[in-house]
């Protein structure tokens, strides 16, 4: 493929920290210097407490969910679109993932929905801020009550509700650092929290179950989910051009804006939304078409990888024991929604190629 669904930005200060891990020759996840400044670097940015580097999106999430107790019996509500890692660890802990509907005006779980799925089983709610954009905290907080959140920001580095970091908002928010994703070191993640005793928990569970300082001591069955150091240099330096990752993809969705801005007036052509109350943070560039498919056939042939939306999770027949009613509206969207190319490192010259293709194709 010519042009990438996706490609990370690296610079000479990635390298130049990526070698002094190296030279250190602390590679592990235990001991080397640049895991605490990552962790304490993503921490000041999102503005939390604690931070707990682990090592990918997914296993973040698994760790949520071990500390806050769930398990066998329990249900967990999750969004019936989203990429699948949160139903999936919440199945792998034993427990029940349900389904919520998303809300058509945001493509986010809807509250509304949440509060109709809430029975005495459910021990957690997982928020997914998809696609840049953040959920509506202050609804789905009353809605849920004393029920723990999760927040899962792994798309939405930098996007914003009401003034607020996504990140700061789940009793433990996590993100990934896959490759795809706007802040990446290639695999990684982390769990963050304001609650100290959840912190504590959590980096004993990511640890083998260790009591911290105490050898061989294991309080509690634990993983080893750590995040090695050469990882965390890679991490570090991108945590430190947050604003300059962040903006270099803000600024290609602009670009997509202003080069389709006919076609989404005139077409059955639509942008994701943005609600009023949320400041977005594109991760990828997502349009919806009732023709989504021959659209990207068109972008293939012309060497430009644009990807279909995830497959609803309650279309999954994995997940049949899931669904809790119709789907409306994550069917509506997994139907028509698609990825084109975002990276920080595209060009505009890109951006008006693709736009090219997509215009011939309509
Ligand atoms: C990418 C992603 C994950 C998984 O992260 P990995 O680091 O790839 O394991 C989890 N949740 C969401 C919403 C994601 O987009």
């Amino acid at each position: 493929m010519t042009i990438p669904l996706s490609a990370p930005s690296l610079t000479d200060r990635e390298r130049t920290y990526l070698l002094e891990a190296y030279d250190s020759g602390w590679i592990s996840g235990m001991g080397g210097a640049f895991i605490p400044r990552f962790e304490a670097a993503l921490a000041q940015q999102v503005g939390r407490k604690h931070c707990i580097a682990v090592s990918n999106g997914t296993v973040a999430l698994a760790l949520a969910l071990q500390a806050l107790g769930v398990g066998r019996g329990d249900e967990v509500i999750v969004p019936a679109l989203t990429f699948v890692s949160p139903a999936a660890m919440v199945a792998a802990a034993g427990a029940t993932p349900v389904f919520a509907d998303i809300h058509p005006d945001t493509w986010m779980m809807d509250a509304a929905q949440v509060d109709r799925l809430i029975t005495p089983r459910t021990k957690a709610i997982i928020a997914v801020d998809i696609i840049g954009h953040p959920c509506n905290y202050d609804f789905l907080k009353w809605t849920a009550g004393d029920i723990p959140i999760i927040e899962d920001a792994a798309e939405a580095h930098g996007a914003q509700y009401e003034g607020r970091h996504v990140g700061s908002f789940g009793d433990v928010s996590t993100f990934s650092a896959f490759s795809n994703k706007s802040i990446t070191c290639g695999e990684g993640g982390a769990v963050l929290t304001d609650n100290p005793d959840l912190a504590r928990r959590m980096r004993i569970i990511a640890n083998h179950g260790q009591t911290p300082g105490v050898p061989y001591m294991h309080e509690v069955i634990g993983q080893n989910w750590r995040l090695n150091n050469l990882s965390a240099a890679i991490g570090l330096a991108q945590v430190e051009r947050w604003d300059e990752l962040t903006c270099a993809r803000q600024r290609v969705a602009q670009q997509y804006d202003a080069a389709l801005c006919d076609l989404l007036l005139t077409t059955e052509l639509t942008r994701r939304p943005v609600a009023p109350w949320a400041k977005e943070s594109c991760w990828l560039y997502c349009l919806h078409h009732p023709e989504r498919d021959r659209l990207i056939a068109h972008l293939k042939a012309n060497d430009i990888d644009a990807r279909a939306i995830w497959t609803p999770l309650c279309d999954l027949p994995i997940y049949a024991g899931s669904c809790r009613g119709e789907y409306p509206n994550a069917r509506h969207i997994g139907a028509g929604a698609f990825f084109l190319p975002t990276s920080a490192t595209m060009t505009q010259g890109n951006v008006e190629f693709i736009c090219a293709t997509l215009r011939q194709a309509l």
